[in-house]
Protein backbone atom coordinates (compact mmCIF):
# COMPACT_ATOMS: atom_id res chain seq x y z
CA UNK A 1 0.00 0.00 0.00
CA UNK A 2 1.63 3.14 -0.99
CA UNK A 3 1.17 6.30 1.06
CA UNK A 4 2.14 10.11 0.04
CA UNK A 5 4.02 12.05 2.60
CA UNK A 6 2.55 15.62 3.26
CA UNK A 7 4.60 18.38 1.48
CA UNK A 8 7.03 20.03 4.22
CA UNK A 9 9.05 23.17 3.07
CA UNK A 10 11.66 25.66 5.72
CA UNK A 11 9.77 28.81 5.91
CA UNK A 12 12.23 31.87 6.13
CA UNK A 13 9.96 33.53 8.27
CA UNK A 14 9.43 31.04 10.86
CA UNK A 15 12.58 29.64 10.19
CA UNK A 16 11.26 26.47 10.79
CA UNK A 17 9.87 23.46 8.06
CA UNK A 18 6.07 23.22 7.69
CA UNK A 19 3.23 21.42 6.17
CA UNK A 20 2.61 23.36 3.16
CA UNK A 21 -0.70 24.37 1.90
CA UNK A 22 -1.60 26.77 -0.70
CA UNK A 23 -3.86 29.35 -0.92
CA UNK A 24 -5.88 27.83 -4.00
CA UNK A 25 -6.20 24.13 -3.26
CA UNK A 26 -4.83 23.32 -7.28
CA UNK A 27 -2.89 26.52 -7.93
CA UNK A 28 0.18 27.35 -6.00
CA UNK A 29 1.43 30.65 -7.10
CA UNK A 30 5.24 31.38 -7.05
CA UNK A 31 7.53 34.53 -7.56
CA UNK A 32 11.41 33.60 -7.94
CA UNK A 33 13.57 37.27 -8.11
CA UNK A 34 14.96 37.09 -11.20
CA UNK A 35 19.23 38.13 -12.37
CA UNK A 36 20.49 41.51 -12.71
CA UNK A 37 21.41 41.73 -16.47
CA UNK A 38 24.15 43.75 -16.34
CA UNK A 39 26.69 40.47 -16.90
CA UNK A 40 26.75 36.80 -17.50
CA UNK A 41 24.92 34.98 -14.83
CA UNK A 42 27.56 32.87 -12.64
CA UNK A 43 27.33 29.44 -11.06
CA UNK A 44 25.80 30.36 -7.92
CA UNK A 45 23.14 32.91 -9.25
CA UNK A 46 22.15 29.76 -11.66
CA UNK A 47 21.95 27.52 -8.67
CA UNK A 48 19.31 29.62 -7.07
CA UNK A 49 16.84 28.80 -10.43
CA UNK A 50 17.71 24.87 -10.29
CA UNK A 51 16.41 25.51 -6.95
CA UNK A 52 13.53 26.97 -7.69
CA UNK A 53 13.01 24.99 -10.95
CA UNK A 54 12.92 21.89 -8.31
CA UNK A 55 10.59 23.33 -6.43
CA UNK A 56 7.87 23.86 -8.88
CA UNK A 57 8.84 20.37 -10.24
CA UNK A 58 8.38 19.07 -6.98
CA UNK A 59 4.85 20.67 -6.37
CA UNK A 60 3.69 19.57 -9.77
CA UNK A 61 5.47 15.65 -8.59
CA UNK A 62 2.59 16.62 -5.03
CA UNK A 63 -0.16 17.29 -7.77
CA UNK A 64 -0.10 20.50 -8.16
CA UNK A 65 -0.30 22.83 -10.92
CA UNK A 66 1.81 26.24 -10.71
CA UNK A 67 1.99 29.80 -11.89
CA UNK A 68 5.59 30.87 -11.48
CA UNK A 69 6.65 33.95 -12.40
CA UNK A 70 10.32 35.38 -12.75
CA UNK A 71 11.38 38.97 -12.71
CA UNK A 72 14.41 40.41 -14.86
CA UNK A 73 15.84 43.31 -13.23
CA UNK A 74 16.76 45.63 -15.83
CA UNK A 75 17.15 48.55 -13.71
CA UNK A 76 17.52 50.01 -10.48
CA UNK A 77 20.29 47.61 -8.45
CA UNK A 78 22.83 49.43 -6.85
CA UNK A 79 26.32 48.07 -6.38
CA UNK A 80 25.66 47.80 -3.05
CA UNK A 81 22.08 46.04 -1.81
CA UNK A 82 21.99 48.59 1.04
CA UNK A 83 20.70 51.48 -1.16
CA UNK A 84 24.60 53.04 -2.30
CA UNK A 85 26.66 53.31 -5.23
CA UNK A 86 25.33 53.53 -8.90
CA UNK A 87 22.96 51.36 -11.01
CA UNK A 88 24.78 48.53 -11.97
CA UNK A 89 23.58 48.54 -15.58
CA UNK A 90 24.36 52.21 -16.45
CA UNK A 91 27.84 51.19 -15.30
CA UNK A 92 28.37 48.25 -17.39
CA UNK A 93 26.91 49.93 -20.16
CA UNK A 94 29.82 52.51 -20.00
CA UNK A 95 32.42 49.92 -19.22
CA UNK A 96 31.03 48.52 -22.56
CA UNK A 97 30.47 51.50 -24.39
CA UNK A 98 27.10 50.26 -25.53
CA UNK A 99 23.68 51.44 -23.96
CA UNK A 100 22.05 49.58 -21.06
CA UNK A 101 19.30 48.19 -23.24
CA UNK A 102 21.67 46.73 -25.29
CA UNK A 103 23.31 45.31 -22.21
CA UNK A 104 20.37 44.00 -21.08
CA UNK A 105 19.22 42.48 -23.61
CA UNK A 106 21.92 40.70 -24.49
CA UNK A 107 22.43 39.08 -21.19
CA UNK A 108 18.69 38.08 -20.38
CA UNK A 109 19.24 36.40 -23.64
CA UNK A 110 22.19 34.16 -22.18
CA UNK A 111 20.22 34.13 -18.70
CA UNK A 112 17.48 32.22 -20.68
CA UNK A 113 20.09 30.35 -22.83
CA UNK A 114 21.89 29.10 -19.53
CA UNK A 115 18.38 28.05 -17.93
CA UNK A 116 17.33 25.90 -21.11
CA UNK A 117 20.85 23.86 -21.07
CA UNK A 118 20.23 23.39 -17.50
CA UNK A 119 16.15 21.89 -18.36
CA UNK A 120 14.87 24.99 -16.27
CA UNK A 121 11.10 24.60 -17.30
CA UNK A 122 10.20 28.20 -18.65
CA UNK A 123 7.98 30.28 -15.78
CA UNK A 124 4.67 30.80 -16.58
CA UNK A 125 5.24 34.25 -17.06
CA UNK A 126 8.82 36.30 -17.43
CA UNK A 127 8.16 40.11 -16.19
CA UNK A 128 10.42 42.62 -17.03
CA UNK A 129 11.35 45.41 -14.62
CA UNK A 130 11.40 47.91 -17.05
CA UNK A 131 7.89 47.33 -18.56
CA UNK A 132 6.24 48.16 -15.31
CA UNK A 133 7.54 51.33 -14.68
CA UNK A 134 4.30 52.85 -14.47
CA UNK A 135 2.82 50.18 -12.39
CA UNK A 136 5.49 51.12 -9.90
CA UNK A 137 5.04 54.53 -10.46
CA UNK A 138 1.08 54.03 -9.08
CA UNK A 139 2.46 51.63 -6.54
CA UNK A 140 5.04 53.90 -4.95
CA UNK A 141 1.95 56.58 -5.07
CA UNK A 142 -0.22 54.43 -2.91
CA UNK A 143 2.51 53.92 -0.79
CA UNK A 144 3.09 57.59 -0.09
CA UNK A 145 -0.88 57.91 0.15
CA UNK A 146 -0.68 55.39 3.50
CA UNK A 147 1.81 57.62 4.75
CA UNK A 148 4.86 55.48 4.49
CA UNK A 149 7.35 57.25 2.15
CA UNK A 150 8.30 60.70 2.32
CA UNK A 151 10.26 62.82 -0.57
CA UNK A 152 13.94 64.55 0.02
CA UNK A 153 16.08 65.95 -2.33
CA UNK A 154 17.40 62.19 -3.20
CA UNK A 155 13.57 61.01 -3.98
CA UNK A 156 11.12 58.98 -2.68
CA UNK A 157 11.68 57.02 0.40
CA UNK A 158 10.46 54.44 2.40
CA UNK A 159 9.69 55.18 6.42
CA UNK A 160 10.38 52.09 7.90
CA UNK A 161 8.87 53.14 10.95
CA UNK A 162 5.55 52.78 9.92
CA UNK A 163 5.56 49.19 9.04
CA UNK A 164 5.29 46.82 11.67
CA UNK A 165 8.28 44.39 12.90
CA UNK A 166 10.52 45.82 10.43
CA UNK A 167 12.99 43.65 9.28
CA UNK A 168 11.73 40.49 11.19
CA UNK A 169 12.35 38.00 8.50
CA UNK A 170 16.34 39.01 8.78
CA UNK A 171 16.37 38.87 12.34
CA UNK A 172 18.98 41.38 12.16
CA UNK A 173 19.95 43.64 15.02
CA UNK A 174 18.91 47.14 14.25
CA UNK A 175 22.44 48.08 13.92
CA UNK A 176 23.34 45.71 11.97
CA UNK A 177 25.96 46.11 9.40
CA UNK A 178 23.76 45.39 6.55
CA UNK A 179 21.57 48.72 7.37
CA UNK A 180 22.58 51.62 5.19
CA UNK A 181 24.09 54.43 7.06
CA UNK A 182 21.74 57.64 7.47
CA UNK A 183 24.66 59.83 6.81
CA UNK A 184 24.86 58.58 3.32
CA UNK A 185 21.60 59.97 1.92
CA UNK A 186 20.60 63.52 3.32
CA UNK A 187 17.30 64.02 4.78
CA UNK A 188 16.73 60.09 5.29
CA UNK A 189 14.91 59.56 8.55
CA UNK A 190 16.19 55.94 9.99
CA UNK A 191 19.43 54.28 8.81
CA UNK A 192 17.14 51.27 7.32
CA UNK A 193 15.37 53.83 5.18
CA UNK A 194 15.85 52.91 1.68
CA UNK A 195 14.71 54.59 -1.93
CA UNK A 196 11.37 53.86 -3.27
CA UNK A 197 12.24 56.28 -6.06
CA UNK A 198 15.22 57.67 -6.91
CA UNK A 199 15.90 61.33 -8.57
CA UNK A 200 18.24 61.77 -11.05
CA UNK A 201 20.62 64.33 -10.15
CA UNK A 202 19.75 67.75 -11.70
CA UNK A 203 23.00 68.29 -14.05
CA UNK A 204 22.67 64.48 -15.02
CA UNK A 205 20.93 62.86 -17.62
CA UNK A 206 20.57 58.51 -17.21
CA UNK A 207 20.22 56.02 -20.12
CA UNK A 208 17.47 54.68 -17.69
CA UNK A 209 15.28 57.18 -16.60
CA UNK A 210 11.50 58.08 -16.87
CA UNK A 211 9.23 61.05 -15.57
CA UNK A 212 7.88 60.91 -12.34
CA UNK A 213 5.58 62.78 -9.64
CA UNK A 214 8.80 62.69 -7.59
CA UNK A 215 11.18 63.93 -10.65
CA UNK A 216 12.95 61.77 -13.20
CA UNK A 217 14.57 59.50 -12.32
CA UNK A 218 14.10 55.51 -11.74
CA UNK A 219 12.89 52.83 -9.21
CA UNK A 220 14.70 51.20 -6.28
CA UNK A 221 15.31 47.63 -6.74
CA UNK A 222 13.25 46.21 -4.02
CA UNK A 223 10.02 48.27 -5.75
CA UNK A 224 10.00 46.28 -8.75
CA UNK A 225 9.49 43.04 -6.98
CA UNK A 226 6.42 44.09 -4.91
CA UNK A 227 4.86 45.31 -7.76
CA UNK A 228 5.29 42.70 -10.18
CA UNK A 229 4.84 40.08 -7.68
CA UNK A 230 1.19 41.26 -6.60
CA UNK A 231 0.28 42.65 -9.83
CA UNK A 232 0.51 38.97 -11.46
CA UNK A 233 -0.08 37.01 -8.24
CA UNK A 234 -2.41 38.79 -6.22
CA UNK A 235 -1.76 40.46 -2.89
CA UNK A 236 -1.48 37.40 -1.42
CA UNK A 237 0.74 34.21 -2.98
CA UNK A 238 2.13 31.52 -2.14
CA UNK A 239 6.11 31.05 -2.05
CA UNK A 240 8.36 33.63 -2.68
CA UNK A 241 11.73 32.47 -3.51
CA UNK A 242 15.77 34.14 -3.82
CA UNK A 243 19.28 33.60 -2.48
CA UNK A 244 20.04 33.65 0.93
CA UNK A 245 21.44 37.75 0.51
CA UNK A 246 17.72 38.12 -0.50
CA UNK A 247 16.47 37.56 3.14
CA UNK A 248 18.90 40.25 4.40
CA UNK A 249 17.88 43.23 2.52
CA UNK A 250 15.79 42.67 -0.43
CA UNK A 251 13.06 40.72 0.83
CA UNK A 252 12.76 42.85 3.66
CA UNK A 253 12.08 45.76 2.12
CA UNK A 254 10.15 43.81 -0.24
CA UNK A 255 7.78 42.75 2.75
CA UNK A 256 7.78 46.29 4.23
CA UNK A 257 6.46 48.11 0.93
CA UNK A 258 3.83 45.22 0.54
CA UNK A 259 2.65 46.22 3.52
CA UNK A 260 2.22 49.37 3.67
CA UNK A 261 0.71 49.07 0.08
CA UNK A 262 -1.80 46.74 1.49
CA UNK A 263 -2.15 48.96 4.56
CA UNK A 264 -1.88 45.37 6.66
CA UNK A 265 0.65 43.00 8.07
CA UNK A 266 0.72 40.59 5.73
CA UNK A 267 4.05 39.95 4.20
CA UNK A 268 3.03 38.88 0.53
CA UNK A 269 4.03 35.46 0.58
CA UNK A 270 2.76 32.88 3.05
CA UNK A 271 6.09 31.10 2.02
CA UNK A 272 9.90 33.13 1.70
CA UNK A 273 11.99 30.45 0.77
CA UNK A 274 16.01 31.08 0.22
CA UNK A 275 18.45 28.87 -1.85
CA UNK A 276 22.16 28.66 0.31
CA UNK A 277 25.60 29.73 -1.59
CA UNK A 278 27.64 28.22 -4.19
CA UNK A 279 30.65 28.85 -2.61
CA UNK A 280 34.91 28.73 -3.70
CA UNK A 281 37.69 28.43 -2.06
CA UNK A 282 37.61 31.72 -1.68
CA UNK A 283 33.99 32.37 -0.16
CA UNK A 284 30.86 33.16 -1.88
CA UNK A 285 30.68 33.32 -5.49
CA UNK A 286 30.06 37.26 -6.72
CA UNK A 287 29.77 38.70 -10.02
CA UNK A 288 31.54 42.02 -8.61
CA UNK A 289 34.54 39.49 -7.04
CA UNK A 290 34.89 38.95 -11.32
CA UNK A 291 36.54 35.90 -13.13
CA UNK A 292 33.59 34.14 -11.90
CA UNK A 293 32.92 30.97 -13.40
CA UNK A 294 29.88 30.48 -15.78
CA UNK A 295 28.15 27.58 -17.50
CA UNK A 296 29.89 28.55 -20.31
CA UNK A 297 33.24 28.38 -18.72
CA UNK A 298 32.33 24.77 -17.62
CA UNK A 299 30.90 24.01 -21.34
CA UNK A 300 34.38 25.29 -22.52
CA UNK A 301 36.02 22.80 -20.07
CA UNK A 302 34.17 19.99 -21.77
CA UNK A 303 31.26 19.57 -18.66
CA UNK A 304 27.77 19.18 -19.82
CA UNK A 305 25.57 21.60 -17.96
CA UNK A 306 23.36 18.82 -17.18
CA UNK A 307 26.35 17.55 -15.05
CA UNK A 308 26.20 20.98 -13.19
CA UNK A 309 22.47 20.39 -12.61
CA UNK A 310 23.47 17.15 -10.66
CA UNK A 311 25.78 18.70 -8.56
CA UNK A 312 23.20 21.20 -7.34
CA UNK A 313 21.06 18.70 -6.66
CA UNK A 314 23.40 16.52 -4.88
CA UNK A 315 23.24 18.91 -1.82
CA UNK A 316 20.37 19.81 -0.08
CA UNK A 317 19.11 23.54 -1.14
CA UNK A 318 19.72 25.19 2.02
CA UNK A 319 23.59 23.84 2.45
CA UNK A 320 26.21 26.11 1.08
CA UNK A 321 27.78 24.05 -2.01
CA UNK A 322 31.34 24.57 -3.00
CA UNK A 323 32.00 24.60 -6.08
CA UNK A 324 35.53 23.30 -7.67
CA UNK A 325 36.25 21.59 -10.63
CA UNK A 326 36.98 18.63 -9.41
CA UNK A 327 33.66 18.91 -7.61
CA UNK A 328 31.70 19.21 -11.07
CA UNK A 329 34.06 16.66 -12.80
CA UNK A 330 32.89 13.90 -10.21
CA UNK A 331 29.12 15.32 -10.81
CA UNK A 332 29.67 14.30 -14.59
CA UNK A 333 31.28 11.18 -13.83
CA UNK A 334 28.07 10.50 -11.64
CA UNK A 335 25.99 11.38 -15.04
CA UNK A 336 27.55 9.50 -17.61
CA UNK A 337 27.33 6.51 -14.93
CA UNK A 338 23.71 7.07 -14.64
CA UNK A 339 22.66 7.70 -17.78
CA UNK A 340 24.86 3.99 -18.81
CA UNK A 341 22.25 2.39 -16.29
CA UNK A 342 19.78 3.69 -17.96
CA UNK A 343 20.35 2.42 -21.14
CA UNK A 344 20.96 -1.00 -19.64
CA UNK A 345 18.24 -1.49 -17.24
CA UNK A 346 15.53 0.71 -18.44
CA UNK A 347 16.04 1.24 -22.09
CA UNK A 348 13.69 3.32 -24.23
CA UNK A 349 10.50 1.86 -25.06
CA UNK A 350 8.28 4.13 -27.61
CA UNK A 351 4.88 3.40 -25.49
CA UNK A 352 6.14 4.62 -22.00
CA UNK A 353 8.38 7.35 -23.78
CA UNK A 354 5.21 8.90 -25.80
CA UNK A 355 3.50 8.77 -22.62
CA UNK A 356 5.46 10.43 -20.68
CA UNK A 357 5.90 13.04 -23.08
CA UNK A 358 1.98 13.96 -22.45
CA UNK A 359 1.73 13.43 -18.75
CA UNK A 360 1.44 15.91 -16.06
CA UNK A 361 3.76 14.42 -13.78
CA UNK A 362 2.78 13.59 -10.48
CA UNK A 363 2.96 11.14 -7.51
CA UNK A 364 -0.02 9.79 -8.79
CA UNK A 365 0.89 9.58 -12.16
CA UNK A 366 3.89 7.27 -10.99
CA UNK A 367 1.39 5.06 -9.28
CA UNK A 368 -1.36 5.37 -11.97
CA UNK A 369 1.22 3.73 -14.82
CA UNK A 370 0.55 0.42 -13.60
CA UNK A 371 -2.78 0.86 -12.29
CA UNK A 372 -3.58 1.50 -16.60
CA UNK A 373 -2.27 -1.45 -17.13
CA UNK A 374 -5.05 -4.25 -16.70
CA UNK A 375 -2.75 -6.83 -16.70
CA UNK A 376 0.11 -5.32 -14.66
CA UNK A 377 -0.79 -4.47 -11.14
CA UNK A 378 1.96 -2.83 -9.24
CA UNK A 379 4.80 -4.36 -7.57
CA UNK A 380 4.77 -3.95 -4.40
CA UNK A 381 8.74 -2.74 -5.12
CA UNK A 382 7.45 0.25 -7.05
CA UNK A 383 5.27 1.17 -4.97
CA UNK A 384 8.49 1.01 -1.97
CA UNK A 385 10.24 2.99 -4.79
CA UNK A 386 7.46 5.92 -4.93
CA UNK A 387 7.11 6.26 -1.53
CA UNK A 388 10.95 6.72 -0.43
CA UNK A 389 11.30 8.76 -3.65
CA UNK A 390 8.17 10.87 -2.49
CA UNK A 391 9.20 11.08 0.84
CA UNK A 392 12.46 12.88 -0.20
CA UNK A 393 11.41 15.17 -1.94
CA UNK A 394 8.43 16.02 0.58
CA UNK A 395 11.65 16.69 2.97
CA UNK A 396 12.10 20.26 1.93
CA UNK A 397 13.04 18.75 -1.00
CA UNK A 398 15.83 16.36 0.22
CA UNK A 399 16.93 16.21 -3.46
CA UNK A 400 20.21 14.24 -2.43
CA UNK A 401 18.04 11.46 -1.04
CA UNK A 402 15.40 11.34 -4.01
CA UNK A 403 19.11 10.37 -6.27
CA UNK A 404 19.82 7.56 -3.84
CA UNK A 405 16.16 6.38 -4.20
CA UNK A 406 16.86 6.70 -8.34
CA UNK A 407 19.82 4.71 -8.27
CA UNK A 408 18.08 2.02 -5.72
CA UNK A 409 15.06 1.25 -8.02
CA UNK A 410 17.24 1.39 -11.18
CA UNK A 411 19.43 -1.30 -9.26
CA UNK A 412 16.36 -3.36 -7.94
CA UNK A 413 16.46 -6.70 -9.54
CA UNK A 414 12.40 -7.08 -8.89
CA UNK A 415 11.80 -4.65 -11.42
CA UNK A 416 11.86 -5.32 -14.99
CA UNK A 417 13.02 -2.91 -17.96
CA UNK A 418 9.62 -1.16 -18.76
CA UNK A 419 8.87 -0.81 -14.97
CA UNK A 420 12.38 0.52 -14.57
CA UNK A 421 11.40 3.19 -17.48
CA UNK A 422 8.31 3.99 -16.35
CA UNK A 423 9.23 4.99 -12.92
CA UNK A 424 12.53 6.96 -14.27
CA UNK A 425 9.95 9.18 -16.58
CA UNK A 426 8.30 10.07 -13.48
CA UNK A 427 11.08 10.70 -10.92
CA UNK A 428 12.98 12.26 -13.53
CA UNK A 429 10.02 14.62 -13.99
CA UNK A 430 10.70 15.95 -10.57
CA UNK A 431 14.76 15.57 -10.68
CA UNK A 432 14.96 17.37 -14.55
CA UNK A 433 17.93 15.19 -15.58
CA UNK A 434 16.47 14.57 -18.76
CA UNK A 435 17.38 11.07 -18.44
CA UNK A 436 14.40 9.35 -21.43
CA UNK A 437 16.43 11.55 -23.87
CA UNK A 438 20.59 11.92 -22.87
CA UNK A 439 22.83 8.88 -24.02
CA UNK A 440 25.92 9.03 -23.42
CA UNK A 441 27.76 10.63 -26.10
CA UNK A 442 25.68 13.23 -25.52
CA UNK A 443 27.84 14.39 -22.22
CA UNK A 444 31.39 14.28 -24.22
CA UNK A 445 31.73 17.30 -24.69
CA UNK A 446 34.97 18.58 -26.62
CA UNK A 447 36.81 20.53 -24.53
CA UNK A 448 38.35 24.13 -26.14
CA UNK A 449 41.98 25.22 -24.74
CA UNK A 450 41.75 28.70 -23.79
CA UNK A 451 45.58 30.38 -24.70
CA UNK A 452 45.51 33.75 -22.86
CA UNK A 453 45.73 34.55 -19.40
CA UNK A 454 43.06 36.18 -17.33
CA UNK A 455 45.05 39.71 -17.66
CA UNK A 456 45.63 39.67 -21.72
CA UNK A 457 42.24 38.83 -22.08
CA UNK A 458 40.61 41.86 -20.04
CA UNK A 459 43.46 43.90 -22.17
CA UNK A 460 42.06 42.84 -25.24
CA UNK A 461 38.07 43.31 -23.83
CA UNK A 462 39.51 46.81 -22.80
CA UNK A 463 40.97 47.60 -26.25
CA UNK A 464 37.92 46.32 -28.19
CA UNK A 465 35.38 48.59 -25.88
CA UNK A 466 37.28 51.57 -26.44
CA UNK A 467 37.81 51.09 -29.95
CA UNK A 468 33.51 50.20 -30.41
CA UNK A 469 33.38 53.97 -28.39
CA UNK A 470 35.39 55.16 -30.72
CA UNK A 471 33.51 53.74 -33.82
CA UNK A 472 36.95 51.99 -34.80
CA UNK A 473 34.95 48.73 -35.96
CA UNK A 474 37.95 47.43 -38.11
CA UNK A 475 39.96 47.43 -34.66
CA UNK A 476 36.86 46.14 -32.96
CA UNK A 477 36.86 42.94 -34.79
CA UNK A 478 40.57 42.71 -34.60
CA UNK A 479 40.32 42.70 -30.82
CA UNK A 480 37.45 40.38 -31.49
CA UNK A 481 39.15 37.66 -33.82
CA UNK A 482 42.22 37.70 -31.35
CA UNK A 483 40.05 36.77 -28.54
CA UNK A 484 38.01 33.94 -30.78
CA UNK A 485 41.05 32.26 -31.54
CA UNK A 486 42.19 31.83 -28.04
CA UNK A 487 39.00 30.67 -27.34
CA UNK A 488 37.53 33.13 -25.47
CA UNK A 489 33.95 34.76 -26.40
CA UNK A 490 31.76 37.68 -26.26
CA UNK A 491 28.45 38.20 -26.60
CA UNK A 492 26.94 41.04 -29.01
CA UNK A 493 23.78 42.19 -30.22
CA UNK A 494 20.00 40.29 -29.12
CA UNK A 495 21.66 36.80 -30.92
CA UNK A 496 23.69 34.97 -28.44
CA UNK A 497 26.52 34.26 -30.49
CA UNK A 498 29.66 34.94 -27.90
CA UNK A 499 30.06 34.44 -24.28
CA UNK A 500 32.55 36.37 -22.11
CA UNK A 501 34.45 32.89 -20.84
CA UNK A 502 36.48 33.50 -17.88
CA UNK A 503 38.93 31.41 -16.65
CA UNK A 504 37.79 29.30 -13.39
CA UNK A 505 39.75 28.03 -10.73
CA UNK A 506 40.89 24.92 -10.30
P1 LIG B 1 21.43 38.79 -9.01
O1 LIG B 1 21.67 38.60 -10.48
O2 LIG B 1 22.63 39.30 -8.28
O3 LIG B 1 20.21 39.65 -8.75
O4 LIG B 1 21.15 37.35 -8.39
C1 LIG B 1 20.29 36.40 -8.96
C2 LIG B 1 19.99 35.31 -7.92
O5 LIG B 1 21.19 34.58 -7.58
C3 LIG B 1 19.44 35.83 -6.61
O6 LIG B 1 18.39 34.99 -6.16
C4 LIG B 1 20.62 35.77 -5.67
O7 LIG B 1 20.23 35.70 -4.32
C5 LIG B 1 21.29 34.48 -6.14
N1 LIG B 1 22.72 34.35 -5.82
C6 LIG B 1 23.68 35.30 -5.94
N2 LIG B 1 24.90 34.80 -5.62
C7 LIG B 1 24.71 33.49 -5.30
C8 LIG B 1 25.58 32.41 -4.90
N3 LIG B 1 26.89 32.57 -4.80
N4 LIG B 1 25.02 31.21 -4.66
C9 LIG B 1 23.69 31.01 -4.79
N5 LIG B 1 22.81 31.98 -5.15
C10 LIG B 1 23.30 33.21 -5.42
ZN1 LIG C 1 13.37 40.52 -6.14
Amino acid sequence: MSTAKPLTLYNSLTREAAPFRPIDPDMVRLYSCGPTVYSAAHLGNLRAYVFTDTLRRTLNWKGYATTHVVNITDVGHLTSDADAGDDKMELAAQAAGETAWEVAARYTALFKADLKALNVLDPSIWSVATHHIQDMIAFARAIEKHGAAYEIAGGLYFDTSKVPDYGFLARAAPEGPEVGRIGEVQGKRQPHDFAIWRRSPPDERRQMEWQSPWGPGAPGWHLECSVMSMKYLGRRFDIHTGGIDHREIHHVNEIAQNQAFTCSADTGANWWMHNNFLVDRTGKMSKSKGGVATLGALVARGVHPLAYRLLCLSAHYRSELEFSLDAVSAALTRLKRLVGTVAKAAPADAAIDGWAAEQRFSRGAALDVFRDQSECELPPAAADHVDRFDAALADDLNTPVALTVLDAMLADRRLDARAKRRLLASFDAALGLDLLRTARADLSLRPETASLDAGAVEALLGNRQAARAAKDFAAADAARDRLGAAGVEIMDGDTVRWEWRPALTD
